[in-house]
This record gives structure tokens, sequence and C-alpha cells, in this order.
């Protein structure tokens, strides 16, 4: 179990510092999938951050089921999340797959995200660990709460303190109403067993948009301390993840609801 107090990973951002941990505002990380153009990636990191989102997601290197789906467009991909970063004032979260990028997704992203298909992939978590920016940890598919928080343990026996844990869903036995098994139970063991602050994404956790409003506001009931949302200007024509993308205007009202029900966004 957890001994002594909750940690918190605070991140400098262009618009100042953002805390994620229990006893911190939500922290809201908003965008695309993936990073397909330069007005895509830019409009879409105005629209969230006039929307209260504090951070700009949006893969460049991309963990797709099938080689021949959009794979991300890699290293361009990074300079259009810096002038995003520099338009928008927003802090940046973006995945690395192989450890070989490591060094220039550090250089852009303020936040390097290990996706569930790599949570236990332990010599990029002890590369992560090595280096010095944050790093959002993943729930793999088909994890355990025990290999979570494992694999969490090998970024911080490298000497990385700075992990958040995201929840993302898990593999059940449904597949044709909900993409995966958003596991809110997570959100209290977490804060049991952990001090490390805990992030929600129920964008993948269920995998159509028509039902993350309603995932993310039982998220901030159980208690998460940041949520991860998906958010296209134009859904139906996504590289990739559109029918769990939330419009701009869609991402909009929600962040209104989200105000009215708990910790203050
Ligand atoms: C993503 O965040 O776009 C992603 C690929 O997530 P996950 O690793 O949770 O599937
Ligand atoms: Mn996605």
């Amino acid at each position: 179990y957890r001994h002594g107090e909750a940690s918190e990973v605070v991140v400098n951002t262009p618009n100042g510092a953002v805390v994620f941990g229990e006893h911190q505002p939500l922290v809201v990380v908003a965008g695309p999938c993936s990073v397909e153009n330069e007005e895509m990636i830019v409009e879409t990191a105005r629209r969230v951050k006039t929307a209260g989102a504090t951070f700009l997601r949006g893969g460049a290197y991309k963990p797709r089921t099938s080689p021949y789906a959009f794979q991300g467009h890699g290293e361009s991909a990074l300079d259009l999340l810096a002038r995003a970063r520099e338009a928008s004032g927003l802090g940046i979260i973006t995945e690395v797959m192989d450890a070989a990028d490591l060094d220039k997704i550090a250089e852009i992203a303020d936040v390097i995200q290990v996706g569930a298909r790599n949570m236990q992939n332990f010599s990029l978590l002890k590369k992560v660990g090595a280096q010095p920016k944050p790093v959002l940890l993943k729930r793999g598919m088909a994890a355990t709460i025990e290999d979570w928080l494992m694999a969490a343990e090998y970024i911080l026996a490298s000497g990385n303190a700075n992990v958040i844990l995201c929840e993302r869903g898990i593999r059940t036995f449904d597949r044709q109403y909900t993409r995966n098994t958003l596991d809110l139970s997570v959100v209290p063991v977490l804060r049991k067993l952990t001090h490390l602050p805990i992030m929600i994404d129920p964008s993948h956790g269920v995998g159509w948009s028509e039902f993350v409003p309603s995932m993310a506001m039982a998220a901030i009931a159980a208690g998460t301390d940041s949520l991860m949302i998906e958010v296209h200007p134009n859904p139906a024509k996504a590289l990739s993840d559109g029918p769990q993308s939330l419009t701009p205007d869609r991402f909009d009202n929600l962040m209104q609801e989200l105000a009215v029900i708990g910790k203050a966004v």
C-alpha cells in the first residue's frame, strides 16, 4: 500500500506550471489521435485551449494494429507539435514507440507517453526513466494493476519520479458496442496502492464519441486527477480514431459540463 502523501507531477508549459495530483485542479489533455497537418493541429490546439485544456495530445509515431494503416508522420509531426505549442501555449504530450526516437521527442514534448502496447517494454521503460521529462504510462490492454504498477516502478527505479498512470480501457469480451472496457475502479484502487497521479482516457476506453462525455464525468466522480480526451476538427475524416473523437464544439460543451460537476477545471 501507499506510504505517505500523494505525489505531484509539475510540468512547465509555455502557459505556466501545470500540476497533476490528488489535491490539484483537474488537468485536461485534449487533441487528435494523430498529428495530420499543421492546420488541423494548430486549430485543434487553439480550440481545446479556449475550452480549458492545458495540454495538447497528438501522435507523431502511431502504434497501429495494421501495418498498412496510417503510421503517423513521425519527425515532421514533432515540428508541427512544436508549432502548435508555440501558437497555443499548451503543453505537449506525445508517444514514444522506439527508444531511438526518444531524444528528439523529448526535445519538443513536455510529457512523454508510453502507450498501452509498450507498457511492458522494459527496455523502453528504463530509457524513459533515465531521462528527465515526465512520463505518462498507459495501462496495457491486458495488464493487471500489479503489472501496471511494476511497469511504473521500472521508470521510477531508473531515476524518473514523474510518472502519471493512465487507464485507457482493458480488453474484455464485448467489442461490438465498446472498443474496450474502461476500468474506473482503478481510481480508488490506485489511490490506495500508489502515490502517483491518475489519468483516465475515456476515448480509447469506450471507442465511440457519443459515450465519451458520460465516462469523463464518471471518471471525475470516481476522483481522477486528469482526463485525456481525443478531439478532432473533422472526426469523419480523421486518419486514426475518428469514431471516438469529439468535435471541438462537443469538447467545449463537455468542459462546461465538467466544470459543474467536480473538481474545478
Ligand atoms: C493513443 O493515445 O492514441 C493511443 C494509441 O493510446 P493507447 O496506447 O492507450 O492505445
Ligand atoms: Mn488514438
